[in-house]
């Protein structure tokens, strides 16, 4: 027994590990010391522990990894329910000009709704790529950083960029976008300031201009180099729709992959959102590559882009995580339910049936999330030595109690209640209540501030 300051044991609870061999027990216990995990195992936690402040009856629950979400853009919280029935690039243009007139107070205001819709959920591990840094917005990296600390979450925050506006063949209109020296100072001075590289780090930061048709070649270069520099990790859009892949060809004279490796752009240290329209090379080459794959199965429903060939990717080696994407196509931003629907939708692709079956869908939303964002030593599973990320399923109600299977009732049926979240060993959630943010709060500050965003948009 290691000494700890404090320990928390629970009990009694069904639990997946999602460790490298599905280990599951039907009733077992977890014993936290301080941050970490000490033990997990069959039946109750090994007597004469010490110093245990708290001791948790988990019967009727299933104790898994907390969920980590790859992929999102917290700012599109006060945006949400726009232009609803178009394709991605005709959303895009019909949003821009409004998502250009943020400030510090709205992308405060939009994370603490971001986050707080997540970390009820179950995330455990938020991420944020932002990418719109209006002149004289105020820092809303730091405004974003702080929402993060103040709901209890583990953080990435993926510094965005967007220097190729329309005058340069892009899709931003030319006020939204930062120059490409102001870009890489910006994002270099976000790195310095905020990224911890600790085993336990709370907050990290990755290197992540847009994608393909709002960033210039140059700035995917020196972003590339600036993030192997620093030894962070790099993040972007890619393969989302078949418009990108033509405005690739016209523009670069190459589909997406092949100008994100001419960029630098492959490697373990990188992930990708969405990657929906890869073919059988495209897909090996992510293999050979170790190049990660954010999921965002809803947008890229809400968008009509199509439906990303994860078992494919998953069959080849593709590191693969989920991503809720931002809440103006994705107006739920929940990530529970994602674990579903990136089931279900991949279940209408080729594999038909076989495609994903509920383990994997659990371990896409945790172990595998983990790894997409460089943490897979130290969160994503549970294991001794790893953090205490943990999430405790509330499943003896209505929504679930006839379903025997506990992972089959997390994934196939209703987005179940999170009784405890732990992140880094304390508690974050407790009976579906947020307990460092007041929920009532954020629902009326992002109301207001989705109005007067709404009001300055239509004035400009
Ligand atoms: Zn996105």
């Amino acid at each position: 027994m290691v000494v700890a300051a404090s320990r928390i044991v629970i009990e009694n609870c069904s639990i997946a590990t999602v460790d490298a061999g599905d280990t599951e027990y039907t009733s077992g216990h977890i014993v936290v010391a301080d941050n970490k995990i000490e033990s997990v195992g069959a039946g109750k936690a090994p007597e004469n522990l010490e110093n245990v402040v708290r001791r948790i009856d988990g019967t009727g629950h299933l104790a898994t990894p907390g969920l980590v979400n790859t992929h999102h853009h917290f700012y599109q919280w006060i945006t949400r329910g726009l232009a609803t029935d178009h394709n991605l690039f005709n959303w895009l243009v019909a949003l821009y000009p409004t998502w250009a007139r943020i400030d510090e107070q709205m992308a405060y205001s939009a994370a603490q709704g971001s986050l707080a819709m997540m970390a009820r959920g179950g995330v455990t591990t938020a991420m944020d790529h932002h990418y719109v840094f209006p002149k004289g917005s105020g820092d809303l990296s730091g405004a974003i950083i702080r929402a993060a600390r103040e709901t209890g979450v583990r953080f990435t925050l993926a510094r965005g960029s967007m220097d190729r506006s329309e005058k340069d063949g892009g899709l931003p209109p030319d006020f939204a976008v930062e120059t490409l020296e102001g870009a890489l100072a910006a994002t270099e001075a976000t790195v310095d300031e905020h990224h911890d590289a600790s085993f336990d780090a709370m907050t990290q930061i990755a290197v992540a201009p847009c994608s393909p048709f709002s960033v210039s070649t140059e700035l995917m270069k020196q972003g590339a180099e600036l993030a192997r520099r620093k030894g962070v990790r790099l993040h972007t859009h890619g393969s989302e729709t078949v418009e990108e892949e033509q405005f690739c060809k016209e523009l670069f004279g190459m589909g997406p992959t092949e100008y994100f490796e001419s960029t630098g752009w492959l490697g373990e240290d990188v992930w990708m959102a969405h990657c929906v329209h890869m073919d059988d090379s495209d897909i090996a080459a992510f293999a050979r590559t170790k190049t990660g794959v954010a999921h965002c199965p809803s947008s890229n429903a809400r968008l009509a882009a199509g439906i990303a060939r994860v078992p494919d990717m998953l069959a080849a080696g593709v590191p693969v995580g989920l991503g809720v994407d931002g809440t103006a196509s994705n107006e739920s931003g929940e990530l529970h339910t994602e674990l579903r629907n990136a089931l279900l939708i991949n279940r209408l692709g080729a594999h038909r049936e076989a495609a994903l079956n509920a383990r994997q869908a659990l371990r896409l939303g945790t172990y595998g999330g983990a790894q997409v964002l460089g943490r897979a030593s130290q969160i994503g599973s549970l294991e001794p030595g790893k953090l205490a990320d943990i999430v405790l399923w509330k499943l003896d109600t209505l929504a679930h109690s006839s379903i025997a299977d506990p992972v089959t009732a997390l994934v196939f049926g209703a987005a179940a209640p999170v009784t405890l979240s732990l992140v880094n060993g304390k508690p974050v959630v407790e009976d579906s209540r947020l307990l460092h943010v007041d929920e009532d709060a954020i629902a009326r500050s992002t109301r207001d501030e989705a109005q007067r965003l709404a009001r300055i948009a239509a004035q400009a």
